[in-house]
């Protein structure tokens, strides 16, 4: 029995590195893609995970099945295509640090994934389902991604749901919004960042834009990233704030996947078919946020998941850090 099946894009993240030639960036490349990074963090911390995407026929979708095989993942629902190259994604970062994405395809092979590529028995072997939005944002992906969460919820299986919005791919701002709509009504677990709040409810707020959002979403945990500060959540009627981990940060990129990967591990030892009492939940934030924090002090994120030994100390580190203190940033 696999505990975690992702379904969506793996992709190759250029991230800037080195002083610019002139005018001309320099970039890095590095195996990403939000689903397979969550799969990667799941598989480090010792589950059997599985992704089911789709690569290009050509030397960076050999890389990345690779990758994704070294790292301990299932590859062998990730199918190479020759309709289309392997996916690249630059990174620009601003002044201030925040990022914008190239994405390079028309379409790239993570748009290729169909319905007739969802395994006829992998997703009724997994006890979670984890998808995003960039597959919902064209077909034939999108058709795909919305079957194999239909099959997972009828076979029982958890669902989360980490919509990780990036405008740059869709046509326009409403047909995100109805996707990302879609995706909340059917998650029993959900991730969004603050800004992602902002763009699913207009409100500006982490409380109120959550307690708007909680109006989409019929699942049991709804979780808000807050980058250094940590995290806001809502649990059937609890929700409070866990604080987050001080570290030198290199790199942000992973972080949340790190952080949804943490979180799920330590769900999977509590039980998933109900959360845990609210102490426990608080602790397992605390311990995602220590895993979303590990993540951004080395280069890359797929290769770069925490193990669960990493979290633990430094959550011990930090002490007398304490996750049951519910703060207010
Ligand atoms: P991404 O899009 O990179 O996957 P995200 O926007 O979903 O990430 P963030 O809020 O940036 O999510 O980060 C997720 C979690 O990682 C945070 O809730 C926090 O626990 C941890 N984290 C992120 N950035 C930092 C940081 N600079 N210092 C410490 N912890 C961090």
């Amino acid at each position: 029995m696999l505990d975690f099946t992702a379904i969506g894009e793996v992709l190759i993240d250029f991230a800037p590195s080195g002083e610019p030639d002139g005018k001309l960036p320099t970039f890095t490349g590095n195996p990403g893609g939000a689903p397979a990074n969550a799969a990667a963090a799941l598989a480090r911390l010792g589950h059997p995970s599985a992704l089911i995407a789709c690569v290009g026929n050509d030397a960076f979708g050999a890389l990345l099945r690779d990758t994704l095989r070294e790292c301990g993942i299932d590859v062998s629902d990730v199918r190479v295509t020759d309709e289309a190259n392997t996916t690249l994604a630059f990174v620009h970062l601003d002044e201030d640090g925040d990022r914008s994405f190239s994405f390079y395809r028309k379409p790239g092979a993570d748009m290729m994934l169909t319905e007739d590529d969802l395994p006829a028995d992998l997703i009724e072997r997994s006890r979670i389902l984890h998808f995003g939005s960039v597959t919902l944002t064209h077909e034939p992906a999108r058709s795909a991604t919305k079957a194999a969460v239909e099959r997972a919820r009828a076979a029982g299986a958890t669902i989360t749901f980490d919509p990780n919005v990036r405008l740059d791919l869709w046509t326009d701002e409403a047909a995100a919004r109805e996707q990302i709509r879609w995706g909340l009504e059917r998650a029993d677990i959900v991730k969004v960042s603050e800004e992602e709040v902002l763009f699913l409810t207009g409100i500006a707020g982490v409380e109120r834009g959550a307690a708007k959002l909680r109006e989409q979403f019929a699942g049991r945990l709804l979780v808000v990233t807050l980058g250094e500060r940590g995290c806001y959540y809502e649990a059937g009627g609890s929700s409070g704030y866990v604080r987050g981990y001080e570290v030198d940060v290199v790199n942000t990129t992973g972080a949340g996947d790190a952080f949804f990967g943490c979180l799920l591990h330590a769900l999977l030892e509590y039980g998933l078919d109900s959360l845990p009492a609210e102490t426990e939940l608080r602790r397992a934030l605390a311990f995602a946020n220590a895993g979303g924090a590990l993540v951004t002090t080395r280069p890359g994120a797929l290769r770069a998941m925490p193990a669960a030994e990493e979290a633990a100390e430094l959550m011990e580190r930090a002490a007398p850090h304490d996750y049951t203190e519910n703060f207010r940033p």
